[in-house]
């Protein structure tokens, strides 16, 4: 889960790392009144899920309250990389003399922490990385031995940082992004730019915060942070619903039980000369309620032409996906050619069911890969 801005700032100041004062606002005047108790120069920044917001027209310095309800006036509504700005964050200004940058991402192929530390911040670090790997000073953290202030040392002196007063600072900020990385079960937390004001103060100036879905539920505070209204409707829907679902870009909708059997029928649609438009993974479910809120959620996408349902039944039974399946379609008004394929626990007495129905827009088949070619001629 991707927070905005200013809740990664809250979660910065709640693990003592330096931010400046700042308020929400969702209107040009929420906008105004907001610059007025903060008071002297304001910067005006769209709050949106993706980075460059900068460039793209979304952050504005204002030097009256009147100037940053103008500015927000003209950010509110923009899209910033099909990201619409709902919200702005109003935040007293700095004066910066440098920009550098600093993060502790989760690197899967070390199984370690790394932190990213240097001085030419404030751009892309892809570009820093690509072009100056030598300006880049990295360290990776052992999980059982934890942080230890030398790593902070040589990040600091590997990232050639020699003033001693931001040394001091840049090692209490580094020692707690780890504290917050670790205390919020994060998978990145990015300041770009950490930056030194002319009084030579470090602070954090944007930040970059995700968390790991799946820790969510020991942080009910981080996990009420999720603005729904971000999401396309679908996803919205599942989310609330509880089912895993994907958005995709082909006309073949796909519910499978269990994420390895939903992977290899992406690969079977492939394979019959179709695309998949989204996919569903009951998981070890498969109750008539659960059938019917993915079938209710793959139908809603208007992209889908047919669905392919795909079980394997271990814990759950295909007798009981076939009377969800019938239930859902009396209880919605999914119009939609369904293919069905099932095999394991009760797969017979699950086909029985069907054909029983004599439902025209059911067909069974009763290998994935037939299955699949059904369900993508009828897409046709
Ligand atoms: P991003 O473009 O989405 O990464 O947004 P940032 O929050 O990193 O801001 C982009 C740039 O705007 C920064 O690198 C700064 O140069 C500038 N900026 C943001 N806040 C301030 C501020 O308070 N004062 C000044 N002078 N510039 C700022
Ligand atoms: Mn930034």
């Amino acid at each position: 889960m991707d927070l905005y801005e200013y809740q990664g700032k809250e979660l910065f100041k709640r693990f003592g790392i330096p931010v400046s004062e700042g308020r929400l606002a969702s209107t040009a005047e929420e906008a105004r009144a907001a610059a007025e108790e903060i008071g002297g120069q304001v910067v005006v920044k769209a709050q949106v899920l993706t980075g460059g917001r900068g460039k793209a027209g979304g952050i504005k310095l204002a030097s009256s309250p009147d100037e940053a309800a103008q500015h927000a006036q003209a950010i509110l509504g923009l899209d910033i990389n099909g990201h619409v700005v709902r919200r702005l964050w109003i935040e007293k200004a700095s004066d910066i003399a440098r920009e550098y940058y600093f993060s502790v991402t989760f690197d899967r192929g070390e199984k370690k922490a790394l932190f990213m530390l240097t001085k030419e911040g404030g751009i892309d670090i892809e570009e820093v990385a690509a072009n100056r790997p030598e300006a880049l000073a990295r360290l990776h953290v052992d999980p059982l031995e934890g942080f230890q202030p030398y790593q902070a040392r040589r990040l600091i002196y590997g990232a050639g940082i020699d003033d001693p007063n931001e040394q001091k600072q840049i090692m209490s900020i580094i020692q707690r992004l780890y504290e917050a990385f670790v205390g919020a079960d994060s998978m990145l937390c990015e300041i770009n730019p950490l930056i030194v004001t002319p009084e030579g103060e470090v602070k954090a100036l944007d930040s970059k915060f995700t968390v790991d879905d799946n820790a969510l539920y020991k942080h009910s505070d981080i996990a009420e942070m999720r603005d729904l209204e971000a999401y396309p409707p679908e996803e919205r829907a599942a989310r609330e619903k509880d089912v895993t679902y994907v958005k995709l870009d082909g006309e073949v909708g796909i519910l499978g039980n269990g994420a390895g059997l939903v992977m290899s029928t992406l690969d079977v649609i492939a394979l019959a000369g179709g695309r998949p438009a989204n996919f569903c993974d009951l998981g070890g479910g498969g109750d008539a309620q659960g059938v019917t809120d993915a079938l209710e959620i793959i139908s809603a996408d208007p992209q889908v032409r047919s669905i392919l349902f795909n079980i394997f039944a271990g814990i759950t039974r295909c007798d009981v996906v076939a009377r969800g399946i019938l239930q859902a379609l009396d209880e919605t008004k999914i119009k939609h050619q369904i293919v069905v394929r099932f095999d394991g626990t009760n797969a017979e007495e699950g086909r029985q069911i069907l054909a029983d129905a004599g439902r025209d827009n059911i067909h069974v088949e009763s290998t994935m890969l037939d299955a699949a070619k059904r369900a993508v001629e009828l897409a046709a």
